[in-house]
């Protein structure tokens, strides 16, 4: 380290401080200030669907009512899943589906750390000692848009609760049509033999208990594709944690997301 550096760090560091007690805080959806660093201004926090208990135990949705501690919901029960457990902090609606779509097209990632602080309160009964995979990117895509907002909300989860964060298990080995307004057969096709698991992972993988990160959950082909594979590698669970679920009573979230 040079003379430079050791003078330069500390200055840098306090005036960075500095910089952060004297900004206004701005909620991440609105831009109205707010109390705290990380937090929701009070109107969009009320606009927010939080995804609470009681849910159903397989898919993390509400119920309406207490049905007891390990329900199932009849869609759970009808089609059940290829993964074990899926949870998510909120409906893809109001300042929600705003922040997921900031992080993603207006690049703004300081988001992920606000986002991926819910993530880890959501997914706490799974998170523990598990392996935290981001849904991958094509690497084409992610040359196009220079960061995958998957990855990002993985690094934060796993990083609060301690898990293994593991970006280079699962890649996307097919560049697959975006999935915006595809039928759900069509998003079944289109994801079909676009991912693989690294070879010099599979030991890694071996048994454990894996967290797969994605942003939104609509129609569940690209986790459960992701979920085929990881698990025919040797993975032992398989749950899902996303920042947003698609409302499966509003189509219109259902069409546009993902
Ligand atoms: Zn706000």
């Amino acid at each position: 380290m040079t003379v430079k550096t050791v003078v330069t760090l500390p200055v840098m560091a306090v005036g960075e401080y500095l910089l952060n007690a004297l900004l206004p805080r701005r909620c991440p959806c609105c831009d109205r200030g707010v109390a705290s660093g990380l937090g929701l201004c009070g109107t969009c926090w009320r606009q927010i669907r939080f995804l609470e208990r009681p849910w159903c135990q397989r898919m993390g949705t509400p119920f309406t009512h207490d049905v007891g501690e390990n329900a199932l919901s009849p869609r759970a029960i009808a089609d059940p899943p290829e993964f074990d457990r899926l949870r998510a902090v909120a409906f893809y609606s109001g300042p929600a589906k705003d922040l997921v779509l900031a992080l993603k097209f207006a690049r703004r990632r300081e988001l992920a750390e606000a986002m991926g602080i819910w993530m880890a309160r959501s997914g706490n009964e799974f998170l523990g000692d598990s392996l935290v995979i981001p849904v991958p990117l094509h690497w084409t895509r992610l040359w196009q848009r220079r960061f995958n907002q998957a990855a990002d909300l993985a690094r934060v989860a796993a990083d609060i609760s301690g898990a293994e964060y593991a970006p280079f298990v699962l890649k996307r080995t097919k560049r697959t049509q975006q999935q915006v307004g595809l039928p759900a057969k069509e998003r079944i096709r289109n994801v079909r033999r676009a991912f693989q698991v690294s070879g010099d992972q599979l030991q890694k993988l071996a048994g454990r208990r894996v967290v797969l990160v994605d942003d939104v959950y609509t129609t569940g082909s690209t986790v459960s594709a992701c979920t085929k594979v990881l698990k025919s590698a040797g993975a032992g669970t398989v749950d899902v944690l996303t920042f947003a679920l698609a409302d499966p009573a509003n189509h219109e979230d259902v069409d546009r997301s993902d």
